[in-house]
């Protein structure tokens, strides 16, 4: 599915056509990198927002939630760094005038060596069939060994440039790397310059004295800086987490992938705070916890893998991705990263206040440990989106669009149709709406022919659709009909709710 522009133009236009995703202010002509959720794209993000919710505050008896304020105290942004160091380093072409992130041009670069190294494994694996050694191949072809050396030698200059804020040096390396803008093609590049990704605005009337804040980069800090209220009030003892979902901007340099990269998104994280020396039992713990949860959906763990991160934040002693395969390729979803002291520390540093905790075994006070979850709501949106767009073609030589939306959270969990509208098949259909809209959310639609509503539903990711007809107003039954092999069943009204509460267990 790797780098597959076609299918992920064909995911877009259906994002829209089926008002799951629409562009912002869009009869305006849009507004760059900014989308509003459509009336089945917000209960597919609902559902995905209560997956994770449960799985993590209802089903751990030591994580509570939070829902702080986005605006906070400007000193906030000064304690955890983002007023000084929240930036990319960015580049603009002279010649298309398009700006890009110089790290990212470099790291792209990266992978189109990266790829040759794929390509040639491909070909030796094809060339030797079974006895084909893939890591001997590796360790040992010399081509291959060049191109490898090639990657550590850019990576190393890359990454120690970043660490040291060494601009010209990045620059330098796109020079030497003789990359081109992928619009103009041209090495007309500018200086490389930082870029604060944090949009401010003015808080109280211009009468006032006005001070800058910010729209909040993360939901984490307004966790760190209610560590204390949670903590106290909630009489949590360590290790105990606090979870937060909520909105997060920040002005991206480059946004041009869909919902994959906005200036306004949503998070959902997660501050697990524990005794110092414990973190990275916890990380490990937590970095397969979060796994799980991505399994649990159903998705194949052929789509997910780690990446564990090659440069770490200033504030990280260990930090891993889970990347998905999106249609342009593994890209990442999530943030497992141990964040030592830094938040805490920091916070208690300006604020003056003392941010501990109070150890009843070890009888001492320390500022606790933090590992983070850190998951883009809009990103699984777009990965499940990814994994649940099949194009198929039928037995009978035509063709659908089928979204294998994991059915708990798909949109609608059934569709009741009436056969025909006459011969008070809407009523009976209706009657069976009623009595189970209250537990699922249902659909009810009566125009077109059954054909055309079954494929509608199937666009949407239906798991189920009811059909009523003739038959059932003499003995009770209806067909029920599966999305995912078309199969038809006769069943009674009876059965369908415990069918449909079957079909909606997690794997
Ligand atoms: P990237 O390297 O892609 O910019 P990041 O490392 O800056 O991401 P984090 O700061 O770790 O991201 O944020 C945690 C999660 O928030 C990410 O894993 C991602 O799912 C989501 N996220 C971050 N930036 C955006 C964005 N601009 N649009 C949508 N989701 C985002």
């Amino acid at each position: 599915m790797a780098n597959n522009e076609d299918l992920f133009k064909k995911i877009i236009a259906h994002a829209k056509e089926y008002g799951f995703i629409f562009q912002s202010s869009e009869i305006y002509d849009g507004l760059s990198a900014v989308y509003d959720y459509g009336h089945n794209g917000v209960e597919l993000k609902n559902n995905i927002k209560d997956y994770w919710w449960k799985s993590m505050v209802q089903y751990h008896d030591n994580i509570v939630g939070l829902d702080a304020a986005i605006f906070m105290h400007p000193k906030v942004w000064k304690a955890s760094g983002h007023v000084d160091a929240f930036s990319d380093p960015m580049i603009d072409n002279k010649d298309s005038k398009k700006r890009y992130r110089a790290d990212v041009l470099v790291e792209d670069h990266i992978a189109k060596i990266e790829g040759k190294i794929e390509k040639e494994t491909e070909k030796a694996a094809k060339r030797f069939g079974d006895t084909f050694d893939g890591e001997m191949f590796l360790a040992t072809n010399p081509r291959v060994s060049e191109y490898q050396k090639q990657v550590a030698s850019i990576k190393e200059k890359l990454y120690s440039a970043l660490e040291d804020n060494r601009l010209a040096d990045i620059k330098n390396l796109i020079e030497e790397l003789g990359i081109v803008c992928p619009l103009s093609g041209s090495k007309n590049w500018t200086d490389v310059r930082h870029f604060n990704l944090m949009f401010s605005t003015q808080l109280g009337s211009l009468s006032e004295e006005a001070s800058q804040i910010y729209l909040r980069p993360e939901t984490a800090q307004g966790i760190f800086v209610n560590y204390l209220n949670v903590q106290k009030t909630g009489r949590m003892k360590i290790p105990f987490g606090i979870a937060q979902m909520g909105k997060a901007f920040r002005n991206e340099i480059v946004a041009r992938q869909f919902i994959f990269r906005m200036r306004e998104f949503e998070q959902m994280e997660m501050q697990f705070f524990v005794k110092p020396g414990e973190e990275l039992t916890w990380f490990e713990y937590w970095k397969n916890e979060r796994m799980k949860w991505h399994l649990n959906m159903g998705i194949p763990a052929s789509e997910y893998r780690f990446h564990e991160h090659d440069k770490l934040a200033h504030y990280a002693n260990a930090a891993f991705d889970i990347e998905f395969n999106f249609p342009m390729g593994f890209k990442e979803l999530e943030g497992i990263h141990s964040r030592t002291d830094f938040d805490l520390s920091a916070h208690q540093e300006l604020s003056g206040k003392k941010i501990q905790y109070f150890d009843p075994e070890e009888e001492k006070n320390y500022v606790p440990y933090v590992v983070e979850t850190s998951i883009g709501l809009d990103r699984t949106f777009l990965a499940v989106l990814t994994y649940a767009w099949n194009e198929e073609k039928l037995d009978d030589g035509s063709e659908r669009v089928v979204l294998r939306i994991p059915p708990f959270l798909a949109p609608f969990k059934a569709a009741i149709l009436p056969l025909v509208k006459k011969d008070g098949l809407p009523e009976k259909a209706l009657e069976i709406f009623d009595g189970l809209k209250f537990d699922f959310m249902c659909f009810y639609e009566d125009k077109d022919s059954i054909g055309r509503r079954y494929r509608r539903q199937d666009a949407i990711g239906t798991p189920y659709c009811i059909t009523v007809d003739h038959q059932t107003l003499q003995d009770g039954t209806v067909t029920i009909r599966e999305r995912d092999n078309m199969s038809q069943d006769r069943i009674e009204i009876s059965k369908i709710r415990d069918i449909i509460a079957h079909r909606l267990k997690r794997q």
